[in-house]
């Protein structure tokens, strides 16, 4: 295969990346790179992509069917993120662009952000820190803004892949039984297998670890939620469309569920309205895999993926 010189060679990366990453780049070919805060729209993605070898995508950008057939002379997609449903890998595949991703290196960071969205729900501590914030706060009291205990209690993982797997290392610190719902041949030792409809009748806090998918898209909707138990809490750090929003806004003021932490949302950045007023929901905006290094790992990734392919490797991660 013929390798391009790299001044006949343009790479679209669509939003700042740390400076000694690009740098990695720059030894492939000239870089085009969106500065914007938000991202940019379909039409300026459609006509920056022509003329592109490869581009490195966020999640924010849709590269669907439109995107790729103007990117006539693209190579690879690399998305800096291990969901990729902003492609259309199916599309991508037919017009010969290899697309990539980065499993792995973000995987520990959305373990403890998890967790940490657990202990927050369970613990009440966003409620806690608007009432402070607020003045609101009488002093210490005996029953004043109890949560639920964790230890003796089952979480019930949606999916068990690296991210899910990673959260069930961490519960025997916090003396918590695991049980999963998964496909195929997923197991762990020291978690219990169960169907999705067992787990969400005996958990006490539901995580949600699976792709979007056409199959999870709104998994978990009013009937999941009328077999919760009263008292459970739900978790989601996955993609938001995993859960119809307008359902768990129902299940919250029934009170059928106790309360959710969300990182994700089905129509980023917009939030169900009713969510919005609800004080047993902690919002959160999609910061899972949000430390420095985790996102400079990601980056880095991402750019050994369109090093390798445009230097004629083959690709470091490419999507299954
Ligand atoms: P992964 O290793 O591919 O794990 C996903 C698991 O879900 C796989 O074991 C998969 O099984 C399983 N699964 C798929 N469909 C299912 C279904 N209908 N029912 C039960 N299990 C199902 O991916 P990961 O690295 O753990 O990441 C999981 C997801 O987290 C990503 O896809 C991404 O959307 C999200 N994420 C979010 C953030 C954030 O910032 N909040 C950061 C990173 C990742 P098979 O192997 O059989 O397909």
């Amino acid at each position: 295969m013929a390798i391009a010189s790299r001044l006949d060679t343009s790479i679209l990366v669509t939003r700042k990346l740390p400076s000694s990453v690009l740098a990695k780049l720059e030894s492939v070919g000239l870089i085009d790179l969106y500065l914007g805060e938000t991202p940019m729209s379909h039409d300026e993605l459609r006509s920056r992509i022509v003329g592109k070898a490869a581009v490195v995508s966020m999640l924010t950008e849709q590269i669907d069917p439109a995107v790729i057939d103007a990117g006539q002379d693209l190579k690879i997609v690399a998305n800096v993120a291990v969901g990729y449903n902003n492609i259309d890998v199916g599309h991508a595949r037919s017009r010969g662009v290899i697309v990539t991703h980065t499993p792995d290196v973000l995987t520990e960071s959305v373990a403890d952000f998890t967790w940490g969205l657990i202990l927050a729900a369970t613990r009440r501590l966003s409620e806690g820190e608007r009432v402070v914030r607020a003045g609101a706060w009488k002093g210490w009291a005996f029953d004043f803004m109890l949560g639920a205990e964790l230890r003796g209690k089952q979480l019930g993982l949606v999916g068990l892949g690296r991210i899910g797997r990673a959260v069930a290392t961490r519960a025997p610190a916090f003396g918590v039984r695991v049980a999963f719902a998964a496909r195929g041949a997923a197991g762990l030792e020291s978690a219990e297998p169960m169907s999705l409809d067992r787990l969400l009748n005996t958990s006490d806090v539901v995580s949600l670890h699976v792709p979007l998918t056409p199959e999870t898209r709104h998994l978990i909707g009013k009937p999941a939620f009328a077999r919760m138990k009263r008292s459970a809490y739900l978790i989601n750090t996955s993609r938001g469309p995993v859960i119809d929003e307008g359902a768990l806004a129902w299940a919250l003021q029934q009170r059928l569920i106790a309360g959710a932490a969300l990182d994700v949302y089905e129509n980023e950045p917009a939030v169900h309205p009713d969510l919005l007023s609800l004080e047993n929901v902690l919002l959160v905006p999609h910061l899972g895999s949000g430390t420095t290094e985790t996102r400079t790992a990601m980056a880095d990734l991402a750019v050994a993926n369109v090093v390798a392919v445009l230097s004629g490797r083959p690709a470091l991660t490419p999507v299954p």
